[in-house]
């Protein structure tokens, strides 16, 4: 799939035309967007530094999509004024990302970075979008670190710098990779203090894995086949199948661009469909309604707080549900699409709770609740 799709803006005038207004061609937009960004210009003291943590997983992760014993997530600091905003971004393999691409994407715009004023965080987000083509997992990581700094300097928390109640934050499914049935019953009863979980199917073992998730558990289930599925007859097979097993709503059952076959599938079956590899920006969700009940929002995916807000606004305003969902990444990631957990339907947020070494403690979990942390920013600590 082109992962570009739906992401340039098109509107009436011809495409050069709106690149020439955005200042995107040359090396003239950068200058042009320091000019615009820059209150102190070189002085500003703004000292931006990317790095690559490697996260090594509690499990071996698997799904359709891939397998792997650790994972390289983007880190990225800025200080200003003597405060340290952190963030993260988790590349994602489906869309062609790695944390070395990202952290040199990063690296490129360090220049513009450090000339322009935190404060102006839309703006400067928006020159990032401009500058640094996809590598959405780097543009989340620039995001959190200048929301958390933020944060900080308004010693606010970020879920009251976005007027939201921590008390209002819903519960979060533990996932459950792809694996032997043995190992599959040992991480079920490992999940005892979870009231909902997520189950990855997708592969020719979804029977074996439910079977192996219901012989040690009666609990409500979702399920993910990470576009698994490719027959839409088999598609609705599988889903009324999962109905009958205790499963609450399908996530992403087959591929992105299918979504005429979805529409299809989802007129012939009764539990919600999510869409995730379907569902990449705001502009995408148009074109869901219809074939999707919901969309599974994540900062990894989107490029940040700032879009994931947007697109939870734009999924809302058609109607659809909306979930807040992530990667395997540190509490840094997860802390903050936690801040914004009040505001959606369900959560998916444990990617932080599937690694040995996370660096920092932030959101929390007490029988499937998120707690968020009442410090500024992200609320983060040193693990
Ligand atoms: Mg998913």
């Amino acid at each position: 799939m082109d992962s570009n799709s739906g992401r340039v803006p098109e509107g009436e005038m011809n495409r050069r035309e709106w690149l020439k207004t955005t200042g995107a061609i040359g090396a003239g937009s950068m200058l042009a967007e320091l000019d615009a960004l820059s209150g102190f210009a070189e002085e500003s003291g703004c000292a931006w530094e990317a790095s690559i943590t490697r996260l090594k997983l509690r499990h071996t992760w698997t799904t359709t999509m891939s397998s792997s014993e650790y994972r390289d997530t983007i880190q990225v600091r800025l200080t200003r004024d003597g405060v340290t905003g952190i963030g993260e971004g988790a590349p994602i393999v489906r869309y062609h990302e790695n944390a070395q691409d990202g952290k040199q994407a990063i690296d490129a715009i360090l220049p513009f970075l450090r000339a322009a004023d935190p404060w102006l965080f839309q703006p400067l987000m928006a020159g990032v979008s401009r500058q640094v083509q996809n590598q959405f997992a780097a543009k989340a990581a620039i995001d959190i670190a200048l929301m958390d700094w933020i944060g900080k300097k308004m010693s606010v928390p970020l879920y009251r710098f976005f007027g939201l109640d921590p008390e209002q934050t819903p519960i979060t499914t533990f996932s459950i990779g792809i694996d032997t049935p043995e190992s599959t019953r040992q991480k079920v009863q490992e999940a005892a203090s979870f009231p909902v979980l997520k189950i990855k199917v997708g592969l020719n073992t979804d029977e074996a894995t439910l079977d192996a998730v219901r012989s040690v558990t009666r609990k409500p289930l979702r399920v993910d086949a990470n576009e698994g599925w490719k027959d839409k007859e088999e598609a609705v097979r599988k889903i009324n199948w999962l109905e009958s097993q205790g499963v609450e709503f399908v996530e992403q059952p087959m591929p992105a661009e299918m979504i005429e076959e979805t529409r299809w599938v989802r007129s012939r079956v009764h539990l919600p469909l999510i869409a995730d590899e379907a569902a990449l920006s705001p502009s995408a969700l148009p074109k869901l309604v219809d074939a999707y009940d919901g969309v599974n929002v994540k900062l990894d995916k989107c490029g940040g707080i700032q879009q994931a807000v947007r697109m939870i606004d734009v999924a809302k305003s058609l109607g659809l549900k909306t979930m807040l969902g992530c990667m395997v990444s540190s509490s840094v990631s997860v802390t903050a699409a936690a801040h914004l957990s009040p505001l959606v339907d369900y959560a998916d947020l444990d990617g932080n709770l599937l690694i040995a070494n996370d660096p920092f403690r932030g959101v929390t979990v007490e029988k499937g609740k998120l707690i968020l942390p009442r410090g500024p920013g992200l609320g983060l600590q040193p693990a």
